[in-house]
């Protein structure tokens, strides 16, 4: 695993209805989450296990005081070769000098309908102006940005093809997410738009769509459409078909890690650090239990100890 993406907080600004229900969800209390110190050790442990990039997320990692600070220090730390973070862009505009500045290597923003009304309804917030700002100020930075659309059945399929015409004169990727279960209760995902309907709709819409080189490790299919600047990415989130690729492990905000997005947590490095243990003591249980990570997200998902109904938001997670 060289992947490390890392939670920063659990708190949130929007309200997203694939990743959190309409009151919320009840946020850690602040001491409860690893601290940026904490987080910057855990990282320079990863990396001496072969963790070369990470990535930034939360809940809002933006809402997170003092953020800039310790991206510069992420930075600081040899052999980290890529710094990424995820956003959904309600205060990032403010900020994109500064990333720009301390030279964070992308930017991936989330943003499900370009319609202001529905974008109101699926994130239960009225931000979509400072949301598109924001890509267009990380465009106008020239920070390599990827949008994140998670597809949602009965609320945003229809505007598959308008979405994917923002890559016509910009330069990014617009990557099309199914939904996963991870929406704060146990409400279950059975009746997800996937892969193959996005592709499908995709097709329908554009005659010029083909299969374009997909890097390694990298869970979205890509397409290019004739003439179109940037590209169209789709990511099996639900269906799990990319998982033999997997090169990702995950800090929560509580400092949980996580071998797949749908296993239950398998070691407590907050803990590990609370208590006391060297770096040597926690590199070897980290390398324990990366050797234990399951085959496939259903398999993980299987063998979730605590609740096998998921009912975690992503928000504490981290996407
Ligand atoms: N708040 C930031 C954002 O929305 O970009 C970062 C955290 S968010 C949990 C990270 C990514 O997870 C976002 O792109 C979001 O769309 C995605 N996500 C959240 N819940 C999801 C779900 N149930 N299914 C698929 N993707 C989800
Ligand atoms: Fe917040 Fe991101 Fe979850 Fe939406 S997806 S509620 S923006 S953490």
């Amino acid at each position: 695993m060289d992947y490390l993406r890392i939670a920063v907080t659990d708190r949130c600004n929007l309200r997203c209805f694939y990743c959190m229900p309409a009151e919320g969800i009840d946020y850690l209390p602040k001491k409860e989450l690893m601290t940026y110190e904490e987080i910057l050790r855990a990282t320079s442990l990863f990396r001496d296990l072969g963790v070369n990039k990470v990535r930034i997320t939360g809940g809002e990692p933006f809402l997170r005081k003092g953020l800039i600070n310790f991206l510069k220090e992420l930075k600081t730390i040899k052999g980290l070769e890529k710094v990424h973070i995820t956003t959904n862009g309600v205060l990032t505009a403010q900020y994109i000098e500064d990333l720009k500045r301390i030279g964070i290597d992308g930017v991936n923003l989330s943003i499900d309908s370009i319609d202001k009304e529905n974008f109101k309804k699926i994130t239960r917030r009225d931000e979509f102006d400072n949301v598109f700002s924001c890509l267009q100020k990380l465009i106008e930075a020239d920070i390599h940005t990827k949008l994140n659309v998670v597809v949602m059945k009965g609320k945003n399929e229809h505007e598959i093809p308008a979405i994917a015409e923002l890559a016509k004169h910009r330069n990014i990727h617009v990557r099309f997410i199914e939904e996963m279960p991870f929406n704060g209760s146990d409400y279950s995902t059975s009746d997800i738009w996937n892969h193959q309907q996005i592709i499908h709709s995709l097709e329908s819409n554009f005659k010029t769509i083909e299969r374009d080189i997909t890097p390694k490790n990298d869970p979205a299919t890509l397409y290019q459409i004739k003439g179109h600047e940037g590209k169209i990415g789709v990511i099996p989130a639900f269906s799990r078909t990319f998982c033999g690729t997997c090169n990702r492990i995950r800090m929560t905000a509580l400092g949980t890690i996580k071998n797949c997005l749908y296993d239950d947590g398998v070691l407590d490095i907050k803990q590990l650090m609370r208590t006391g243990e060297k770096d040597e003591s926690i590199k070897s249980e980290l390398m324990r239990i990366s050797m234990q990570k399951a085959q496939n997200g259903h398999q993980a998902e299987a063998a979730r100890k605590n609740t096998k109904v998921i009912g975690e938001s992503m928000s504490t997670i981290g996407g």
